[in-house]
């Protein structure tokens, strides 16, 4: 147990990813005390029977009065309103921070609503599993994962540097990256997997009866790991998609050349091409396991689902 990094820590939704890091602040000390805000009662008395907070409202100004922290983790396209909503109550000098998965929407949302004297400190875990609400969190979720910190110019570097020894207590490394990079690089590697996913599953129960039957009988077969992705939050990702739209149709249309290009090597026999793209794509996979981002977050056997 160490001194707390912040007295009052405010949690403006507590779900999968706030309910970890509450999880951390708990079990290290880390928050003098902490008050949770919630849309439901269900998901605040469950905060309550956890522990995982001191306190819990339904009110965002009334969980961020007094407080040192404020840590944003709902779905992004609630920023605008959640930032109105507080920047009243929040004191001098206090941090707001966020786990959002898009981080230029973000900055455009909460920014302008702060007050002077108000740091906002944008980040993003890059950790999750396909699981929601507090129930669903454990205070391993961060450890040797990436935290990516966006910080717009200006930002103050005290204020940077608390969050970053937060998420540093929760085991991750920290990472700095420009709002619009971080967009473009979790367009793909994240956002766009997800769609994938959403689109194969999509695609496999609109199939006629008896092939549909078979699909999910058979489903090790490798749809068994798109259904667990495209079983994510459907809000939290309907967000994402919009929040982070000009990176994902780059990317999409990236993708839909490529796919393109498959399908014409298909058609045509084109084995070599075939080959040599699938002989690549094993490469990269080894470089995914030897950078230590293989390695699942739970102690079952199911990848790790990220966004
Ligand atoms: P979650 O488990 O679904 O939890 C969302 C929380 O936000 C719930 O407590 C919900 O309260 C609350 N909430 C929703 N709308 C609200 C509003 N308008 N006002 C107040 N509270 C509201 O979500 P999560 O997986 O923790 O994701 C939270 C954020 O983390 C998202 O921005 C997401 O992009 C980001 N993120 C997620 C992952 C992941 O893998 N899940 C990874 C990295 C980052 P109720 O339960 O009462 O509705």
């Amino acid at each position: 147990m160490t001194a707390p990094l912040f007295d009052r820590v405010a949690f403006i939704g507590i779900g999968l990813i706030g309910s970890s890091i509450a999880r951390v602040m708990r079990r290290d000390g880390l928050a003098g005390s902490i008050i949770a805000c919630a849309r439901s009662d269900d998901t605040l008395n469950t905060v309550l029977e956890l522990g995982l907070a001191d306190e819990v409202t339904k009110d965002p100004a009334v969980a961020a009065e007094g407080a040192d922290l404020v840590m944003i983790c709902t779905p992004v396209l609630t920023y605008g309103a959640i930032a109105e909503a507080i920047a009243p109550a929040l004191k001098p000098g206090a941090i707001v921070t966020d786990v959002g998965s898009v981080k230029a929407s973000a900055i455009k949302a909460v920014s302008p609503h702060l007050p002077a004297g108000v740091h906002f400190v944008p980040g993003h875990p890059i950790a999750g599993t396909e699981n929601s609400g507090p129930e669903s969190g454990f205070d391993t979720l961060f450890e040797g994962r990436w935290f990516l910190i966006t910080p717009p110019p200006g930002t103050d570097q005290g204020a940077i540097d608390k969050v970053a020894e937060l998420w540093t207590r929760a085991g991750s490394n920290i990472d700095y990256l420009e709002p619009e990079h971080h967009d473009q690089v979790l367009a793909i590697t994240s956002h766009l997997p997800h769609l994938i996913a959403y689109t194969i599953v999509g695609t496999a129960t609109d199939l006629e009866e008896h092939i549909k039957s078979e699909v999910v009988k058979y489903s090790a077969s490798g749809f068994r790991d798109f259904t667990r992705i495209a079983a994510s939050d459907p809000v939290m990702w309907r967000d994402i998609f919009i929040a982070n739209r000009d990176a994902v149709l780059e990317m999409l249309g990236r993708l839909s050349e490529d796919l393109a290009g498959l399908q014409r090597a298909i058609r045509v026999g084109d084995g070599d091409t075939l080959e040599a793209l699938f002989r690549r794509t094993r490469e990269i996979r080894r470089g995914v396991v030897e950078a230590g981002q293989h390695i699942p977050p739970t102690p079952e056997d199911e990848p790790p689902s990220s966004s």
